[in-house]
């Protein structure tokens, strides 16, 4: 990723190395231990590529970051909220994170650590497979973002997408390639995932391989486009 390919999101050196770091939202307060850093008036929060995918992503090139000030993004399998509290900073406070996780101990972590400080987060505590379920969810979303290891999250994604995402909105979905066949290669999972996003008027825009950061792990970054079908 080149400097200056995104307003939000800054390059700072530590220890010598440069890494991704997201504007704190919340000054003076972090999230998993991650590292806070002043640039200028502002306080930045390192953004960890072993601890975030997203951050693993745009360490090995993801072209087109798909998250501005004022969006608002669906985000499944939100864990503790590693990953969304970076996306609450990129939103800011006009935009907004609704952050589905149903495991009540984790989603707990999530309230507690993340939601409760930062008023554009919102969790769901609810299945992902049941997105009829989500009842503050409103409109149509910008991104849908999936993370959630299971063998059917490409359909739960795609059905999310349906009932959510704007047309022409990007999905960004982590493809854990031993959750869905542990017996075929990986390179071999992630096509067998495409297809079936592209028969689901998805257009791919670019696939990544997030080795070393995350073994057996890519990310898809694709486009809606329902048409009518919606
Ligand atoms: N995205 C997180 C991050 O970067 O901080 C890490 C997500 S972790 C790999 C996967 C999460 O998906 C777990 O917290 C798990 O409870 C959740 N999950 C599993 N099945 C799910 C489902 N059916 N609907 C929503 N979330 C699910």
């Amino acid at each position: 990723m080149v400097e200056g390919f995104h307003s939000q999101i800054r390059q700072i050196k530590v220890n010598g190395i440069r890494e991704f770091a997201t504007p704190n939202l919340v000054e003076g307060s972090n999230v998993y231990g991650e590292k806070l850093v002043k640039s200028g008036d502002e306080e930045f929060r390192i953004w960890d590529p072993f601890r975030s995918k997203l951050a693993a992503a745009l360490k090995k090139g993801l072209r087109d970051f798909p998250v501005n000030p004022s969006d608002k993004i669906l985000y499944l399998g939100a864990s503790t909220g590693t990953t969304v509290s970076h996306i609450s900073d990129l939103v800011g406070n006009k935009g907004l994170v609704f952050a589905v996780e149903p495991a009540v101990r984790v989603a707990r972590e999530l309230i507690e650590n993340v939601a409760s400080r930062r008023k554009n987060v919102i969790p769901i505590i609810e299945d992902a497979r049941r997105p009829d379920s989500y009842f503050s969810v409103f409109g149509d979303v910008d991104l849908v973002y999936c993370d959630i290891a299971q063998s059917d999250q490409t359909d739960i994604a795609i059905k999310n997408c349906k009932a959510f995402l704007k047309n022409k909105g990007i999905m960004l979905i982590i493809i854990k390639t031993r959750s869905i066949d542990v017996t075929m290669s990986p390179y071999s999972v992630v096509a067998m995932e495409s297809e079936k996003l592209k028969k689901s008027n998805f257009h791919i825009n670019q696939t990544i391989n997030l080795d070393p950061f995350d073994k057996d792990h890519a990310l898809i970054h694709a486009t809606y486009s329902p048409g009518n079908g919606k």
